[in-house]
């Protein structure tokens, strides 16, 4: 068991974990140092973040008619976020086998962007 600590300050809570990389996560999560808290706010935001992103891929969009991403290509990308959250990438553009683009980026103020690019063409000849 190893005793719970915050990555930043390294002040330890009196609670214990399975692994070191458990301890450390959640002892940062617990602490109230300032770098802690901003590291909470970017969790945070990744947590939303991944509950937009997963009403935009894994939903059909009947009015426009796109359909919902493969489970795998969402999984895929929800790990690409934690990395956005963690400032390991700043951004990540995937194109579908399906058509079309997700593109997900590190915006201003710690703001997470999320895009869904179909392209469409509705084109008549009479
Ligand atoms: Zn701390």
């Amino acid at each position: 068991m190893v005793l719970a600590v915050c990555k930043f300050c390294g002040q330890t809570i009196a609670e214990e974990y399975e692994t070191q990389e458990q301890a450390i996560e959640e002892g940062t999560m617990a602490c109230s140092c300032a770098q802690a808290r901003a590291y909470q706010q970017l969790k945070e935001r990744a947590e939303v973040a991944k509950v937009e992103l997963r009403d935009m891929l894994l939903k059909d969009d009947e009015i426009h008619n796109v359909k919902a991403v493969d489970q795998a290509v969402f999984d895929f990308l929800i790990n690409a976020v934690d990395l956005i959250a963690e400032d390991k990438i700043y951004k990540i553009t995937i194109g579908l086998s399906s058509g079309g683009t997700v593109d997900i980026k590190a915006g201003a103020g710690g703001k997470i962007s999320l895009k869904r690019s179909v392209a469409l063409t509705n084109k008549r000849e009479v």
